[in-house]
């Protein structure tokens, strides 16, 4: 008995071990399948976006991308290897994939690692707003994707962009990039946010604001923070493509940097047919309204003139209404094209087609002198040149930093010194006066086919339309 009851507690035992040992490996098995089952789908996951992020990307990055290259002024002859990297982006149709933190495919951080504190903008492909670290306390700006209908539900190409570049970019005068974060429901595009470093102020909201302009020595800190900004994008072969007032945010100690890289992309060496239709009108140049698609950093030294004069004024330079309008604007301001200003304009596919006076031509400076009387003679020379029709007469950002306009009296205002204005970002969603956007992608170009400027300084036709004057289809 004592022996049965012995061998049926041993059996009890062996057999409450050889349970629990089952239990364990049953246990184990789940887990491992689990495990393998999470492995499986990550790995899913990874190759989606990496599938996704290639098409998008080789979307962005063909953006008419066919042909033959053309011969082009370098944007700097240095960085071989920024160079090759471009070169081999625009030649092997082998897109960079996009990481977005956190190792190859690791997961990013989620958004509730943010809270949120005020909107501070709805733009044209997001929505920013202020928003808190709660881990550390610091202030972010967090830049929500945007969909646009384009895209047909896959990754924003603006987005996608943007975030490349950014990731890419470390310099004083262009916004920080400090992660990319997603929320709960990771299917939905508008569920991914750029973390931003936060900046007070963005130059637009400023100007509209301010009841003086700009003093002479802050103008050129901006100017030079701005230049010196675009001189590091270019020399990274990255073109900005919508530079405007609104897209330049300032901080409470005076410091510029450049923000809104929806439109930027890279450029190799010549650069790739590239689409027309970037820049907000007020801001684009005229080789662009033009229809060309070869340009290069010339586009952005345009628009660097146009804030210059904004800068002075705390008005849009030139605002017209549509594309002739601008173009009309701009010959008023700059003078028509000649063989002698501009050599090459003729060739340019709306160009042909044009109707200019016979006289040619007026002097620009004069035009731009007598707009800011109060400009120094380097200060006018310095937008003169940013705001030459030719783009291969324009100065690059390099050299823009080395004119004189920046050694003469009055020097730029140390940073420090800067005057501080109260933060609409930090308090207040912004309720703008309406300015036009960069163009959509897809969007149609204008047709210049055939447009007549030839009244563009008859005084009989200026004073016919009560001062202003207007351009005639033919
Ligand atoms: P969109 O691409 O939608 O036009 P932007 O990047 O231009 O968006 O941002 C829109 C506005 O949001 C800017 O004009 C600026 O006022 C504000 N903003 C953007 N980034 C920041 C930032 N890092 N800090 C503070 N404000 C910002």
């Amino acid at each position: 008995m004592a022996s049965k009851a012995k061998s049926r507690w041993a059996d009890d035992e062996a057999d409450a071990a050889l349970e629990a040992q089952l239990k364990k490996e049953k246990e184990e098995k789940k887990r491992l399948k689990a495990e393998k089952a999470r492995r499986l789908e990550e790995e899913k996951k990874a190759r989606e976006a990496t599938a996704a992020a290639a098409q998008a990307q080789a979307q962005a990055e063909g953006d008419g991308a066919n042909g033959p290259p053309a011969k082009r002024r370098r944007i700097s002859p240095e960085r071989e290897t920024a160079q090759a990297a471009a070169a081999s982006d625009e030649n092997t149709n082998a897109p960079k994939l996009l990481r977005f933190g956190g190792g190859a495919f690791g997961r990013p951080r989620s958004v509730e690692n943010y809270d949120k504190l005020n909107d501070i903008e709805e733009g044209a492909y997001g929505w920013v707003s202020r928003a808190k670290e709660v881990a550390t306390g610091e202030v972010v700006a967090l830049k929500r994707l945007k969909i646009d209908p384009k895209d047909r539900g896959g990754l924003p190409v603006t987005g996608l962009r943007e975030i490349q570049i950014l990731k890419d970019c470390d310099h004083r005068n262009v916004v920080k990039l400090r992660e990319v974060v997603v929320g709960d429901d990771t299917s939905r595009i508008e569920n991914i946010f750029l973390v931003l470093e936060f900046l007070e102020h963005d130059l637009k909201s400023i100007l509209e604001d301010m009841p003086e302009p700009f003093l002479a020595s802050e103008v050129k800190t901006l100017l030079r923070q701005l230049a010196s900004g675009v001189a590091y994008l270019h020399d990274n072969w990255i073109l900005h493509r919508d530079l405007k007032t609104s897209n330049l945010l300032l901080n409470n100690r005076g410091q510029l940097k450049i923000a809104d890289f929806g439109m930027a992309r890279y450029v190799g060496d010549p650069p790739p047919k590239l689409t027309q239709l970037v820049v907000t009108l007020w801001y684009r140049a005229p080789e662009l309204l033009l229809g060309t698609s070869r340009y290069d950093g010339a586009i952005d030294m345009w628009s660097v003139g146009c804030i210059f004069g904004e800068l002075l004024t705390r008005e849009p330079l030139l605002q017209g209404r549509n594309e002739v309008d601008e173009l009309t604007k701009i010959f008023e301001l700059c003078g028509v094209p000649t063989e002698e200003s501009w050599p090459s304009f003729r060739r340019l596919p709306n160009a042909r087609g044009l109707r200019l006076p016979s006289s040619g031509g007026r002097a620009t400076g004069s035009t731009i002198r007598a707009k800011f009387p109060l400009l120094t003679a380097a200060g006018v020379g310095l937008l003169n040149g940013l705001l030459a029709l030719d783009p291969e007469k324009r100065p690059t950002a390099k050299e823009m930093l080395a004119h004189e306009y920046f050694r003469q009296d009055p020097k730029p205002k140390q940073e420090a010194m800067f005057p501080t204005f109260p933060s609409k970002a930090g308090q207040e969603r912004r309720r703008r006066r309406e300015t036009p956007n960069a163009p959509a992608r897809g969007q149609q170009a204008a047709d210049l086919g055939a447009v007549d400027f030839t009244g563009i300084f008859s005084g009989r036709e200026r004073e016919e339309r009560g001062g202003g004057f207007s351009l005639r289809m033919v």
